[in-house]
């Protein structure tokens, strides 16, 4: 082998291995960052191999391409927002999947008009196996570039946020889906079909489009990652295809981690995957038959709550959505501070599906510099609820709903909540009488245990440090 080939495939393999012990550090927030550097280290190891390739007649296009992806990513690094990263992973997932889709199409192109050749200048036949990891990239990676794009585009405000939903819709989809695959099939008998081929190509694209249409804008974190993993098997079939080992080892680890995160976030949920999918959650029909109000919500006072935080041995935030939208995580972090500065022993829980990302929260109080070692996962913190003086719920609704343990009736029934109504005292900042996420009442607000102090997140919790401070 020449000295290139084998450099070509140590980047790979060191590639590889940087990408597994990148994922492996993402699973902790401690060592999130460093998994982070290692992954980009294994990108750019990926990508130095690559560039050392013998089929390469001209860097001209390539370095073309590499400007102005750098110079788009640094920009979107630089100026898009934390709390628009939903989106913007939404945005990088499309440009994958396409990137995927046109080196599918770009090598179908190239085999049936007669440009594919072996080491001796011969002209190679497209074979079944080469056609059935091509027409499986070139769906997967078309369907994903514009599911995505309209995930993007609900998330950020440009296309309507609420499920579209119409008669017959799930069966109209369906059958779209098995025509797609019927062609797929079909092109795997007779590669050379190439109108086949392009018709198979449109109705990806369009599947892409309905997929994602009548899914709420809410759920769109569950639905990027499932894109993300077909992002990721589409890869890996382009890996087969370009005969590439860090792009099968790439894609496949993409592909199982973005369906492992969209079952862990379906789960924290207590939903499956086909009610994400198909159930448009969070439309007028699913909400119908929730209970009405149930008694009076007991409005309390700023200075009321800030000498009963005061004077309290142990308090425990639990944020929610409200806590993003409010930007108010280092409003919390400086009244944590003001809280121990008395004594007080200051914690936070956690839930998984908190906020509208996996690890919206952790991603939040991180920026604020709150010590890791005070956030707690459900498990953790729901023993302590009972032991806990007061239990501040910041802008959180579904996740504290207590209807989801004790009415089997509810359609969260099931999904794990954090326990606060078992806590001494409970107060609910959030700025009136608006629902979460699914869209139901929760009892916990009639409770008595529980008062409520009115407003924008980020405002209370600027008051109530300086109350705290005078009480
Ligand atoms: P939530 O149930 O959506 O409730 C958020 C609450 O925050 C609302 O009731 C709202 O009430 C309040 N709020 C909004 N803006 C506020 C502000 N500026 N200041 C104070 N309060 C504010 O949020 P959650 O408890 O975090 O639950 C998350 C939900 O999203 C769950 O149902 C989960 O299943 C779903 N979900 C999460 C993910 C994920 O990956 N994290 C993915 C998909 C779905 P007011 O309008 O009265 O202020």
């Amino acid at each position: 082998m020449h000295l290139q080939t084998y450099f070509i495939e140590f980047s790979y393999l060191l590639a590889s291995i940087l990408f597994i012990l990148g994922l492996k550090g993402l699973s902790h927030p401690e060592t999130a960052k460093r998994g982070m550097h290692l992954a980009e280290f294994g990108m750019m190891m990926a990508i130095i191999g690559t560039l050392l390739h013998f089929e390469i007649v001209s860097y001209t296009w390539i370095i073309i391409g590499l400007l102005v992806g750098s110079t788009l990513g640094l920009a979107m690094g630089v100026w898009v927002p934390m709390t628009a990263m939903p989106q913007r992973t939404a945005l990088s997932h499309a440009f994958g999947a396409f990137a995927a889709a046109l080196v599918g199409i770009a090598e179908y192109y190239s085999y049936t008009h007669g440009f594919k050749l072996d080491e001796l200048g011969n002209v190679v036949e497209l074979g079944r196996i080469n056609m059935g990891a091509m027409g499986f990239e070139v769906m997967l990676g078309s369907l994903t570039t514009t599911g995505s794009l309209i995930a993007f585009g609900k998330l950020q405000g440009i296309v309507p946020g609420q499920p579209l939903v119409y008669r017959g819709q799930n069966i109209f989809n369906m059958t779209l889906l098995a025509t797609t695959i019927g062609l797929f099939i079909y092109l795997i008998f007779v590669p050379t079909a190439v109108i086949p081929f392009y018709i198979m190509l449109t109705l990806a694209f369009v599947f892409g489009v309905l997929l994602v249409l009548p899914i709420g804008s809410a759920d769109m974190p569950v639905v990027m990652s499932l894109l993300n993993s077909y992002a990721g098997l589409a890869s890996a079939a382009t890996g087969f295809v370009l005969k590439n080992n860090v792009l099968i080892i790439a894609g496949t680890l993409d592909g199982f981690s973005g369906f492992i995160l969209s079952i862990l976030m379906c789960r924290a949920m207590n939903r499956s995957i086909t009610n994400v999918l198909f159930g448009a959650f969070g439309s007028a029909a699913t909400v119908a038959g929730a209970e009405g109000q149930q008694g009076e919500m007991r409005e309390v006072s700023l200075d009321d709550i800030a000498v009963q935080l005061a004077y309290a041995s142990k308090v425990v935030f639990v944020p929610g959505y409200g806590l993003a939208t409010a930007q108010a995580q280092h409003a919390v972090r400086e009244l944590a501070s003001v809280l121990e500065q008395r004594g007080v022993t200051v914690k936070y829980g956690i839930h998984p599906v908190a906020g509208r990302m996996p690890g919206h929260m952790n991603v939040l109080l991180a920026e604020a510099n709150v010590p890791y070692s005070q956030l707690y996962e459900l498990e953790q913190i729901n023993p302590e609820f009972p032991t806990t003086d007061v239990a501040v719920v910041i802008g959180a609704n579904d996740v504290v709903n207590p209807d989801a343990r004790d009415n089997p009736n509810s359609p969260i029934a099931g999904m794990p909540i954090l326990e606060v109504d078992h806590a001494k005292s409970v107060v609910v900042l959030k700025r009136g009488q608006g629902k979460g996420f699914s869209g139901l009442e929760n009892p916990l607000f009639f409770k008595p245990v529980t008062g409520m102090l009115y407003g924008d997140a980020k405002d209370t919790l600027t008051k109530l440090v300086g109350a705290v401070q005078h009480a």
